[in-house]
């Protein structure tokens, strides 16, 4: 079976045949770093990561490459509010993003390039684009000349007198020729940041930089280009524009985008008090693994409503699954295995492929999962199930779980200290009051086998066998 995508620029579900043979060369825009990275971020690059994960499930090879954002207007202006260069102040940001994949196991892309160390390719990209009459200077900026790329739009399939700029890099006021022309290279302003260039000192443009890194690494014709909705216009609009201005070739061949995270119903905003970053929800007790479940759970292209209910349910269907592997474990190798158990892995198997192709349906393929759960818990109990069996299940959900990752396949043994540490952390949860993390570490550590006693002389722990 063939995985199959909802590409934006046709507007239709389509079977994804890589430009070359069984290889994948995938895009997806990284995170401006002059903050702290928020969850409605994380839903558009989780959904990148179970996207890159089944690729790699799917026996395709992949590269793909994600950049950072080190430079924009609001970048330039916090760090000289805080007096600091502009690598100083998106450092702590760009550490505090990978650290923050690393927590929801969003799997680091092959490259991640960086805007400030790309400004000669951007440049280059903006001489190519002069040659051909794509450009014009104007106050010091330079711009590129809509009228004079005839597809312009043919992404978001705007008509072309509502495709005005408007957005956060565009909104300089300089003078353009036609209000639809975006900015590439723009004059540098008193007291900021700048490069010098044949185009005068400045800054680029954001949408430049994504054109210049995504060719450079992928070549003028890749795969698949991902990031949330609001993107398609104007940022990928000016990509194709650019990109196919310089080369004159197809710049990507499947566009496809993740619709957004709303919190309670509501637009995450700072001023309605609904702006959570994962360090936010973190602070409130939430397990990483919740919420990478919730966000993966809900299928991409349907708003996502983020509830602190939807974090515990998610939770509880993780545990629902983990004791399951619990039980499972328990099944002794010498019990012969019942036969018609095979196939019903195989349907669980052809159920999750199947609803993973169809655009990545994530929410039927985990269904399928807990099915299985329930059908195989049923025959546990009635302890018609052997060991080969056991081990049938454990490599479906080894499959599910290279996509997924939320769920303990693998055997993870605690050495006595660890063990140790998790109580320490747990008396201190207790002080403070924190009972939902006191107690999901005892379940934690009940996962594990490790069963927990309160007694007066303290908490003592023993293995269950
Ligand atoms: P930015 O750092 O603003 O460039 O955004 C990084 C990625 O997050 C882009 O792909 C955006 O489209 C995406 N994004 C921004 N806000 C949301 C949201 N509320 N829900 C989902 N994705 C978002
Ligand atoms: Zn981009």
């Amino acid at each position: 079976m063939a995985l199959k995508l909802y590409n934006t620029q046709t507007r239709q579900i389509e079977e994804l045949v890589p430009l070359k043979d069984q290889e994948v060369r995938m895009y997806t825009c990284g995170p401006t770093v002059y903050h702290f990275v928020h969850i409605g971020n994380f839903r558009t690059f989780m959904f990148q990561d179970i996207l890159r994960r089944y690729l790699l499930y799917k026996g395709f090879r992949l590269t793909h490459v994600m950049n950072i954002t080190d430079v924009d207007d609001k970048i330039i202006i916090n760090a000289r509010k805080r007096n600091q260069t502009i690598a100083d102040y998106t450092k702590e940001f760009e550490e505090a993003f990978l650290e923050d994949m690393k927590s929801l196991r969003i799997q680091q892309p092959e490259i991640m390039p960086k805007a400030t160390e790309h400004i000669q390719e951007m440049l280059d990209l903006v001489s190519t684009l002069q040659q051909k009459g794509l450009t014009y200077q104007s106050d010091g900026s330079t711009y590129f000349r809509i009228d004079g790329f005839s597809d312009y739009g043919k992404l978001s399939h705007l008509d072309s007198s509502a495709t005005v700029q408007s957005g956060r890099v565009d909104d300089d006021e300089y003078t353009k020729e036609n209000p639809r022309d975006f900015v590439l290279w723009k004059a540098k302003r008193e007291g900021e940041e700048w490069w010098s260039s044949p185009f005068g000192e400045g800054r680029p443009g954001w949408h430049l930089e994504c054109s210049a890194m995504s060719m450079k690494y992928l070549g003028s014709s890749f795969d698949i280009h991902c990031g949330g909705v609001d993107l398609v216009f104007p940022h990928h609009e000016n990509e194709i524009a650019q990109s196919e201005g310089a080369t004159g070739r197809p710049f990507v061949k499947y566009w496809v985008h993740a619709a957004h995270l709303i919190v309670e119903g509501q637009k995450m905003s700072k001023s309605l008090g609904n702006f959570f970053t994962l360090r936010d929800l973190l602070a409130k007790g939430c397990r990483p693994r919740s919420l990478r479940y919730l966000l993966a759970s809900v299928h991409y292209r349907k708003q996502l409503n983020f509830t602190f209910d939807g974090l515990e349910q998610s939770e509880a269907s993780i545990r629902r699954v983990n004791d399951f592997i619990v039980r499972l474990r328990e099944i002794p190798d010498e019990i012969a295995a019942n036969p018609a158990l095979e196939q019903r892995v195989a349907l669980a198997r052809s159920q999750f492929e199947q609803a993973m192709d169809d655009d990545l349906n994530t929410s039927a393929a985990l269904a399928s999962i807990f099915e299985l759960v329930r059908d195989v818990n049923i025959q546990i109990e009635e302890g018609s199930l052997g060991g080969e069996n056991r081990d049938q299940v454990l490599e479906f959900l080894r499959g599910v779980n290279s996509v997924f990752d939320v769920f303990d396949v693998e055997e993870q043994q605690l050495d006595d200290d660890e063990i140790r540490q998790l109580i320490e952390e747990r008396i201190q949860a207790r002080r403070d009051r924190n009972f939902q993390r006191a107690d999901e570490i005892r379940q934690m550590l009940m996962e594990k086998n490790i069963l927990l006693e309160d007694t007066r002389e303290g908490t003592r722990w023993k293995r269950r066998n």
